[in-house]
């Protein structure tokens, strides 16, 4: 039996079957972890010990007879922005290269009292900003599909750990794109959920009114048992929503009969041939399954990018000005006086991305360009916001590619950070708006990368992106 090609789900019902332990299957999930990584590189730390430790206490567990939860004992991956408490922090960054969180994380306590197994730390973009995974510190990530290819970003690691089977599920961020950016080219799940449904608390800031955790996962099925256990209130983060949250592993099933879906075209217009021909065969076949596809235009896109870059930077260069070499982190070594130290720490701590952002950020907040840039872009989010919801009061869903290629190849766009940035037009918007969406895969091109379809939903709709990612699954929509 081959447990590793298991979905999280599938290995957790084996483990309550105990037809394996969960001490058996954390060993399988470490050897293919640790034998991946000298190639793909999807972890920056494996934290082997600890992993033992843990799934031998959920075994102990089930053998009492205790009440375990539905994913119990299975092996799971955490971004590495997300903190873990005594577990190397980095970001991906030279800048917290040492950093060991005195915490947890709200998510890492929940997938911890939900007795899931963390085998190790995902590499990522340096704090989160990229959609290569070319920026992080310790290194690229390459596509398990293709080594020649990059994974996607920022979450890079989580998206390669999980097409690989190099644990059953991963956690990742996405501020514009990341969880779902990294499904895509990896030929995973990934799920971005509403605004405050999953508490930000230990998540190292890049930009914090844009920023949601979300789970990739084999299946939709898998992402839904995930956010039953991350999704929670949290008093330690003010923008954490208190609202009743639903089972979302419920009504998976059914059908798509009379679900509205809207095509904005502008999300079509850049994408290539190969990406337009694959997304065209998920809509038909949302269409055979009884959805009701509608044309439609939404012009504000284009304007919903520039807002994301101004925003995020702006956000960015102010959440990134604790990082000076005097509590945690790196430190540079030589330095005159308590100003020097603070610009060689910063200086050699952060990477060129890094960097730029901030000066993007710090640019456009400086008090004679702050009324031109960051006030007209918060403005423009509001016009999205509007667009869009001016949208859901007509369809149930926006479909679109999640991105207009499939995963770039190493190297490619490394020297062109304006058309790596405008390639993130499909994505950006529900981060802008705060909507929920997903990457769904949705077959192979012709060199056999895979291409993910995204819908989005209105606020709190997470279950109709999961049904209908279900469904679509069920009914091979990613052949
Ligand atoms: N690619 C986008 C950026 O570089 C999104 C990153 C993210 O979602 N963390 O900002």
């Amino acid at each position: 039996m081959d447990y590793l090609s298991l979905s999280a789900w599938e290995i957790a019902e084996k483990i309550k079957n105990k037809e394996i332990s969960s001490v058996e299957v954390t060993k399988l999930s470490l050897e293919r972890a640790k034998e991946l990584n000298k190639t793909i590189n999807g972890y920056i730390t494996i934290c082997e010990e600890e992993a033992l430790k843990k799934a031998a206490e959920v075994d102990a567990k089930i053998s009492n007879g205790e009440e375990v939860s539905p994913l119990a004992g299975v092996p799971y991956a955490m971004k590495d922005n997300i903190c873990t408490k005594n577990i190397l922090t980095t970001c991906g960054s030279k800048m917290l290269y040492n950093f060991k969180p005195p915490y947890d994380a709200f998510v890492t306590k929940r997938l911890d009292e939900a007795d899931c197994v963390l085998i190790g730390k995902a590499n990522m973009d340096e704090f989160a900003m990229g959609s290569t995974n070319e920026t992080s510190y310790f290194g690229p990530v390459k596509n398990p599909r293709n080594t020649d290819r990059v994974p996607g970003g920022s979450s890079g690691g989580s998206g390669a750990i999980v097409a690989a089977d190099m644990a059953y599920f991963a956690i990742g961020s996405d501020t514009g794109g990341s969880v779902r950016l990294p499904a895509s080219f990896c030929g995973v799940t990934g799920l971005k959920p509403t605004y405050g449904l999953v508490s930000r608390f230990g998540l190292v800031a890049f930009a914090s009114s844009l920023d949601q955790i979300g789970p990739i996962t084999k299946n939709a099925k898998d992402a839904a048992l995930v956010m039953n256990i991350i999704s929670a209130y949290d008093s330690m983060d003010s923008t954490s929503l208190n609202v009743e949250r639903p089972d979302y592993a419920e009504g998976l099933n059914g059908n798509l009969k009379g679900i509205k879906i809207a095509l904005p075209k502008e999300y079509f217009a850049g994408a290539s041939e190969e990406v337009l021909a694959k997304t065209n065969a998920a809509i038909e076949k949302l269409k055979s399954l009884g959805a009701e596809i509608t044309e439609v235009s939404l012009p504000i896109s284009e304007y919903a990018l520039a807002a994301y870059y101004i925003i995020s930077s702006a956000e960015a260069s102010s959440n990134l000005a604790r990082y000076d070499g005097v509590k945690y982190g790196f430190r540079a070594e030589e330095y005159t006086d308590i100003i020097d130290m603070y610009r060689k720490t910063r200086g050699e701590g952060f990477g060129a991305e890094v960097k730029r952002r901030i000066m993007i950020g710090t640019y456009a907040l400086s008090s004679g360009y702050y009324d031109a840039y960051y006030k007209k872009a918060q403005q423009v989010r509001g016009l999205v916001k509007k667009h869009y919801d001016e949208l859901f009061e007509k369809f149930d869903l926006i479909a679109s590619p999640v991105y207009s290629t499939t995963a770039l190849k190493l190297g490619e766009k490394r020297t062109d950070p304006v058309e790596l940035y405008a390639n993130d037009l499909c994505t950006v918007s529900a981060n802008i708006t705060g909507i929920p969406a997903i990457s769904v895969p949705c077959g192979n091109t012709s060199d056999d990368m895979p291409v993910g379809l995204q819908l989005m939903a209105k606020p709190f709709d997470e279950k109709l992106l999961l049904k209908t990612a279900n469904i679509f699954e069920k009914e091979g929509g990613n052949n």
